[in-house]
Order: structure tokens, then C-alpha cells, then sequence
């Protein structure tokens, strides 16, 4: 017998939980028809020019595709106005957050900052990398307080995480703290990077307004990252990019395996640039879901978190059922949304905005999970 050993991070490590998948709870409860509002995915899946796109290309999947990616990088950089040496993209934004932690954080060494609760991954990376990481908890309204995640920050400092619009709250700050931060770590910690999440900066109201990115002035010790598996609806294919200084650019080119984002994924992402159609019918789809949801959950009785992304938090009301309950409820209803108790919040739940009937199904469900709940409660 082999006698393998596991580094100790690995060991103890708590991986990533997903979203339940439509396959496995069909499986479970037996049922023909699932709707799936537990990942943020687009609510009208995939542009039919992308279909298209994939299958035309479908012959060169024995091909490697092009190093670096060159068409992909060039398209972004159009799109967002940059240098396309400042564009490193990646399988899924996920690979590009990893990346970030290992070329810059020494394991043992130097340490990162976030949020807690925040979008799982950093956390993960960080561990998996052996790099301390040094959490704020957010405000009760789960709004940043940048002055209070600064005093974790030092001279080891590496890297700080921000998601606007956070992930799993809905919460954007406004621009102007954001820079604020940026500005105030480039005067006082020049080794450490601030990397802006902005998977779902499309989907707030006003992006010209909001976005880091699409302000035009990027600070210089400021990564961008973006992805295709929200708006653009490509999550499956896995593709994601960021817009970082220059020179840190060409190190995670070093870093990054060979050929990550794949020929179908590149070809996909370009197709998916020219269905503006499809983006905006996204964009106005789930502007017009988030509020009927918005209104629909308050309507139920629930706290709803307003949000700028394309997914709701929320609480049950008081006297209802137990938000894994009601979680429980929905899936032998046929409706996976998300519980958030590995976010360290068991009694919230999030939902992702669905196509109009999946959003009325999800409320109507809801609506008779609270209604049988308290009858139950009467009874006892
Ligand atoms: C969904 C999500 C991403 C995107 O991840 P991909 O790897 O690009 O699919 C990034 N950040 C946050 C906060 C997310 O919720």
C-alpha cells in the first residue's frame, strides 16, 4: 500500500458547496420538471447565435486553441476601452481570482482582506494557497465598511477582495467609496492589490455609474474581473477575464495553464459580444424579475436586501418556517434556490431572478410553504 499524504490545507479543507443540480432532484423527488434559481445563471439560458457559434465550430475541438487567447483579448479590449496586454482571461473568473492569490501572496507569509460573509472562493483559494486571510465582518445591513476592513490590512498585506454587487447580500457601494479605498491602499500598502469583483455589475441599474471598470479610470493598483457565466449566459463553458495593470498582466499569463478557456468557449464568448439582443433582453428580463420578486417576497412577508445583481436575499417571516424548512419545501416542489448557511447564514435563502412563470412558480410555492407552515403552528 502507497502511503500518500495530503498536505495539511488540504486535509481540513471545507471545498466549495454549489447549487444543487436540476439532474439530482429530479432523481431524489422523482420529479419530471425542475426549476433551477440557486446559481445566478441566466434566466434565458443560451443565446441561440451562441448555439449556433458552438456548433459551427463544433469540427476544431481536436485543435488547441490560439496562445492567449488573442481574438478573446482583443474583443475585451474594445469592449472596455483597455490595452489588451492589460486582459488575462480565465476558465471561469474563479481560475482568475486563484491566479491573482498565487502569484502574489507568499504562502505562510503574506495575508489577504475580505468581507464575511463574501463569495466563497477567495476564502477557498487562500486556504488551498496557505495564505492567511483576514475577514471583516459586513454591517448588519450587510454594507461595506471600508474604514473598519482597512485595519486589517498591513504591511504583508497582498491582496483585497471586493464584489460589487456582492455575492450573496445584492449590496453595491457607491463608486466614489470604492476609489476612496483604492486610493487610500495605493498610498499606504503599494504592495497590495484591490481586486473588484464585478461578475454582476451588468445587472445594476446604472453601470456607467457604478462600475470601477466602466468609469475609464482604473487605478493603477486596482484588478478587474468579470465573467461570462451571468449575463452573458455561458456558465457551463466556463469562461471568465480581468482587467489588471499591465505588467501584473503578463505574470499571470506566466502563471496560467496553457490553454484554460477552451476553442468552443472563445468562440461562444465572441458570438455572445454580437447578440447585443440577447444581452439586452437579459439585462431588461431580469430588471423586470428582480422587482416582481422584490415586491412578491415583501408582499409574503419577508425581509428582501434590495439588490443590484440578478439574485435576492431574503428572511422568512417571523412565525414562519425555518429557512432550511422552506428551503426543504421548494425542492420537493421542484424549486432549487439557495440556502446560505455555508455563507455562516442558516436563516437566509437566496433566490436568482427566473424567466417570468419561473419567478410566479417560485412565489406561489413560497407562498403555500408559509401558508402551511403557520397552519401547522396554529395547530400545536
Ligand atoms: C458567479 C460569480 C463569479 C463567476 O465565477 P465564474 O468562475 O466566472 O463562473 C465570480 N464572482 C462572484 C462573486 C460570483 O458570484
Amino acid at each position: 500500500m502507497p502511503k500518500l499524504t495530503v498536505r495539511r490545507e488540504i486535509q481540513n479543507l471545507a471545498a466549495y458547496v454549489p447549487g444543487l443540480s436540476i439532474a439530482e432532484i429530479q432523481q431524489k423527488y422523482h420529479l419530471s420538471q425542475v426549476i433551477k434559481m440557486a446559481s445566478n445563471e441566466n434566466p434565458l439560458g443560451t443565446s441561440p447565435l451562441v448555439q449556433e457559434a458552438i456548433a459551427r465550430h463544433a469540427a476544431e475541438a481536436f485543435r488547441y486553441p490560439q496562445g492567449g487567447n488573442p481574438r478573446l483579448t482583443s474583443a475585451l479590449a474594445v469592449r472596455h476601452g483597455v490595452d489588451a496586454r492589460r486582459i488575462v482571461v480565465g476558465n471561469g473568473s474563479d481560475e482568475i481570482i486563484d491566479l491573482c492569490i498565487r502569484v502574489l501572496a507568499e504562502p505562510g507569509q503574506h495575508n489577504m482582506v475580505c468581507f464575511e460573509p463574501c463569495f466563497s472562493i477567495y476564502p477557498i483559494q487562500a486556504h488551498i494557497c496557505g495564505v492567511e486571510i483576514r475577514r471583516q465582518p459586513l454591517r448588519d445591513d450587510f454594507s461595506f465598511d471600508f474604514v473598519q476592513l482597512l485595519t486589517h490590512v498591513d504591511n504583508n498585506t497582498r491582496l483585497v477582495f471586493v464584489t460589487m454587487p456582492d455575492n450573496p447580500s445584492g449590496y453595491c457601494p457607491p463608486l466614489v467609496e470604492i476609489e476612496s479605498l483604492a486610493r487610500t491602499l495605493a498610498m499606504q500598502f503599494p504592495h497590495c492589490l484591490l481586486v473588484v469583483d464585478e461578475a454582476y455589475m451588468d445587472f445594476s441599474t446604472n453601470e456607467a455609474a457604478t462600475s470601477l471598470l466602466a468609469s475609464g479610470h482604473m487605478p493603477d493598483n486596482v484588478a478587474v474581473t468579470r465573467t461570462f457565466s451571468k449575463s452573458f449566459g455561458l456558465a457551463g463553458l466556463r469562461l471568465g477575464y480581468a482587467v489588471l495593470p499591465g505588467e501584473l498582466a503578463e505574470y499571470l499569463w506566466r502563471a496560467r495553464l496553457p490553454f484554460s478557456v477552451n476553442i468552443l468557449a472563445e468562440e461562444a464568448a465572441l458570438a455572445a459580444f454580437n447578440d447585443t439582443a440577447f444581452y439586452e433582453a437579459t439585462l431588461s428580463a431580469v430588471a423586470v424579475g428582480r422587482k416582481k420578486l422584490q415586491d412578491g417576497l415583501t408582499n409574503l412577508g419577508c425581509t428582501v436586501w434590495p439588490s443590484a445583481a440578478n439574485f435576492l436575499m431574503f428572511r422568512l417571516p417571523e412565525g414562519g418556517p425555518a429557512a432550511h424548512v422552506c428551503f426543504e419545501y421548494l425542492l420537493t416542489h421542484g424549486i432549487i434556490i439557495r440556502p446560505l448557511k455555508s455563507y455562516g447564514l442558516p436563516q437566509h435563502l437566496r433566490v436568482s431572478v427566473g424567466t417570468m412563470q419561473e419567478n410566479q412558480a417560485f412565489l406561489d410555492a413560497l407562498a403555500q410553504c408559509l401558508a402551511e407552515q403557520s397552519v401547522h403552528g396554529e395547530d400545536v
